[in-house]
């Protein structure tokens, strides 16, 4: 793991660094409260701080207090506070601002190694329930949470560095008459299908994300328009070559209806009306009998 240590004392910067390295960890070291809050800005594979208390600049304790406030919505950070305050009272200010642990120096090897232990548990936990809240349980595939985030990166890197970018938005068809003859399970399992279908029909840099109920949305980055049409075009027929029986549609199969629109620096739309175009494109597409781009 890597691990960031912020700790003014030159010796007890070294013995420390030395004791994690020793253990296996990679080490960043640095001085004062502000220049641990400046590396860790920059730096976002760092999950876990051991902090000292007592810094100029920055001390430990606004340290933990800045981590909480500003880095929290990102990623959870690990805090442990190095202090010589033994005192029961000083122990609790430290938690109470948000540390997560405390060890007092001078610091004993063994205790340090268990506490790094405790952290990095709690560090894996929340990245599977990172992983997990951003996964559709029925598909399997990313959900909308995932969607919008990425929806979001994707805009700001097109907006500063001026690129393409496209956003497919498909609905199943008729999909009420499906789960209406064949059952709600049924139709659970055409929906696994669909989405398997619509992410085995893109590349590897495109994704595809259960928007909600029976309708998928897929980013394209660095695709204009013009690209987008060909990949929901295979994307639909994907679905409908997969021939999965629907009693009640005019197709006799399951098929989805889709609509697109594009982001491209100078078409004076803006990243956040792209899925409202997408949505309405699609709306037409359904307007116009279903089953089409
Ligand atoms: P259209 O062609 O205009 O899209 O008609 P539709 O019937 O597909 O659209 P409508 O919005 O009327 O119905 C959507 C249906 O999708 C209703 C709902 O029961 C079903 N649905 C949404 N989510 C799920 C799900 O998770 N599982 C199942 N089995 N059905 C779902
Ligand atoms: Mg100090
Ligand atoms: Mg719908
Ligand atoms: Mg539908």
């Amino acid at each position: 793991m890597r691990i960031l240590i912020a700790e003014d004392e030159p010796v007890s910067r070294k013995m420390l660094g030395a004791a994690l390295k020793r253990m296996g960890h990679e080490v960043v070291a640095t001085e004062n409260g502000q220049e641990a809050w400046n590396t860790l800005q920059s730096d976002d594979e760092l999950r876990l701080v051991i902090a000292d208390w007592e810094m100029p600049e920055m001390n430990g304790l606004d340290l933990v207090h800045q981590i909480r406030a500003e880095l929290a919505p990102k990623r959870y950070t690990y805090i442990i506070l190095l202090t010589a305050r033994a005192d029961k009272a000083d122990i609790v200010v430290g938690l109470e601002a948000g540390a997560d642990d405390y060890l007092t120096k001078p610091f004993d090897p063994q205790e340090l190694k268990v506490r790094i232990k405790a952290g990095q548990r709690i560090i894996e936990l929340e990245g599977k329930l990172a992983e997990l809240s951003r996964i559709d349980q029925l598909t399997q595939i990313p959900n909308r949470r995932s969607f919008e985030e990425q929806l979001t990166r994707l805009s700001e890197q097109a907006t500063r560095y001026g690129r393409h970018f496209s956003v497919v938005m498909m609905d199943v068809d008729f999909f009420k008459k499906y789960n209406d003859s064949l059952g709600h399970e049924a139709g659970d399992g055409a929906l696994r299908s669909v989405a398997h279908l619509l992410a085995g029909a893109l590349r590897t840099a495109d994704h595809v994300f259960r928007y909600g109920g029976e309708e998928f949305v897929c980013l394209l980055p660095e695709t204009p328009e013009s690209g987008a049409r060909s990949a929901a075009e295979r994307m639909r027929a994907a679905v409908e070559a997969a021939r999965i029986p629907h009693p009640h549609s005019p197709a006799g199969v399951v098929t989805v209806s889709v609509g697109m629109a594009g982001f491209s620096p100078n078409n004076g739309v803006t990243p956040n009306q792209i899925l409202g175009h997408a949505d309405r494109a699609l709306y037409e597409a359904k307007a116009n009998g279903r089953n089409r781009v």
